[in-house]
């Protein structure tokens, strides 16, 4: 905690009634004055730092609500492949990363998306048995609900063709695809045998890097459970302290009596009710427009669901859980109705994760309820791969931004990282050029959505979220003006760097 000024900012203080100001101070953390560089100056601490931001914008410092943090770190530290579309390409980066290592190491690549690839560019299981004889190795979908594995892979994860979500060729054998619910088994297995304590410890450090280069300071981080294995879970509550940002955990468990003995307030985070639309997994309630007669399905059981969340809610816990599709959307929402029916409590903020699909009945009653959305505006960059999943009809409701802004709800926005960068500048983007106008957002309301909307989804809006005097000093400066540039199109804001990121008046990012 320091004693901090900024001057000559052009602040968006994000403070109803007066929304800009020129100057800010902070002392012991906190905010004590906002205003001009005169009335700042005048209260400003003996010996604090000062930072002249020579007319930039500053905004308070951002929140994802939405991060898998330790998997962000350890996919920082694996083979990248997001912007890979050739299978030669692939194979190049994957043989270049394999010869650092040793015999037998597990070579681990991330972010693919086989739609990118020309029809059959994308290897099989023959190509990477070809490549990779001796050698595990497995691929990760960009959306992380997918996995490409090789034949010793299968066999070291002992995966056999009866497994529920292993693929299968014609003839009945796997094709080495991975999806919705194994996906699950498979990455906690291959973390419980492959991650070490001080992988974690990288890989938290990595991902707070990442965060503070993009402005944010403030991140739900998404632990343990079927994605990441409860070893990520307890490295995280191990590390937090050394963390160099504000966190909160969303610890992935049904286990309510374990986070209540970790003194958490809130549970839960992507515990999947079911998959992604990418691969065909999230539970719909109609037939997939692109896969007559699917309508992916649900990884847990409804009254599993009705159970878990009726004791994470009478423990006073906030609970949140991932769903996609209409009928996994169905099934949270009815455990939500029938706890809060049976056992009221105001303000509870019980989270939807994604709430990609929902029914417009569903989100009359969600909001009836009073419910949290964490939302993720960076995956309407991926128009094509909706429009073909569910149809131009069904479009309509996908992806809701604005509707979710609207009164009776919390929205908070966030990246889902790994699977888009944690940079708020990519969704407040995506959001002002949602491909429904309706959904639309403005400038404005996508700083609200990782500023002062975000922080109500962890309860924290008297804290942060805003530039006021009393709030944490907690903010972003980036390298131009941002009331000054063209947003014609609004990808322009995706070129935007951050210059300070300060945390408690410290400043942990400075470029
Ligand atoms: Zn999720
Ligand atoms: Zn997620």
């Amino acid at each position: 905690m320091k004693d901090l000024v900024i001057i000559n900012g052009q602040i968006n203080t994000m403070a109803d009634g007066s929304p800009f100001a020129e100057a800010v101070a902070v002392k012991e953390g906190r905010i004590i004055k906002v205003g001009t560089n005169e009335e700042v100056r005048r209260a400003m601490p003996f010996g604090a730092e000062v930072i002249d931001a020579r007319g930039n914008s500053v905004f308070p410092g951002f929140f994802d609500t939405h991060v898998h943090f330790s998997m962000t770190g350890e996919n920082l530290a694996s083979v990248q492949l997001y912007d890979v579309s050739s299978g030669q390409e692939l194979f190049a980066r994957m043989t270049r990363a394999a010869e650092k290592m040793k015999p037998g190491e597990w070579l681990k690549g991330v972010g693919y998306n086989e739609l990118e690839y020309a029809p059959g560019d994308f290897p099989d299981l023959k190509k990477l048995d070809e490549v990779f004889p001796s050698r595990p190795v497995i691929l990760s979908r960009v959306d992380e609900h997918q996995l490409l594995l090789n034949s010793i892979a299968l066999k070291e994860m002992n995966v056999c063709p009866g497994d529920d979500g292993a693929e299968l060729d014609e003839d009945g054998e796997l094709t080495g695809i991975i999806k919705d619910p194994l996906n699950g088994r498979v990455r906690q297995i291959y973390t419980k045998n492959n991650l070490t304590d001080s992988m974690f410890r990288r890989f938290y450090a990595a991902a707070s890097d990442e965060a503070l280069k993009h402005g944010t300071t403030t991140v739900c981080c998404l632990e343990g459970g079927d994605l990441c294995d409860e070893k990520s879970a307890d490295a995280f509550l191990k590390y937090q302290e050394s963390i160099p940002l504000h966190t909160h955990l969303y610890h992935q468990t049904m286990d309510v009596k374990k986070v209540l003995g970790e003194g958490q307030k809130q549970i839960g985070g992507c515990i999947l009710l079911d998959g992604s639309l990418g691969s065909h997994t999230a539970a719909l309630t109609e037939d997939y427009a692109d896969l007559k007669g699917c309508r992916g399905k649900l990884c847990i059981e409804p009254d599993v669901v009705e159970d878990f969340i009726l004791e994470a809610h009478l423990s006073g816990l906030q609970a949140s859980m991932h769903c996609i599709g209409d009928l996994a959307i169905e099934v949270l929402l009815r455990a939500y109705e029938k706890a809060l029916a049976k056992y009221p409590r105001a303000d509870h903020r019980h989270r939807f994760e994604h709430f990609t699909l929902p029914t417009w009945d569903q989100v009359e009653r969600a909001r009836r309820l009073g419910c949290a959305m964490g939302i993720q505006p960076a995956y309407l960059a991926g128009k094509s791969m909706y429009v073909e999943r569910v149809g131009e009809e069904r479009l309509d409701r996908v992806n809701l931004i604005k509707t979710l802004m609207g009164p009776g709800f919390f929205a908070g926005g966030g990246s889902d990282a790994p699977v888009t960068p944690m940079n708020p500048f990519i969704g407040i983007s995506e959001g002002m050029m949602h491909y429904n106008e309706r959904e639309r957002i403005t400038l404005d309301e996508g700083l609200r959505l990782f500023t002062t909307e975000a922080a109500k989804l962890t309860f924290e809006e008297n804290e942060k979220g805003t530039v006021e005097e009393g709030k944490i000093g907690d903010f972003a400066i980036i390298d131009r003006n941002i009331r000054e540039m063209d947003l014609s199109d609004p990808n322009v804001l995706k070129e935007i760097q951050f210059t300070h990121t300060i945390v408690e008046g410290e400043i942990k990012y400075a470029k």
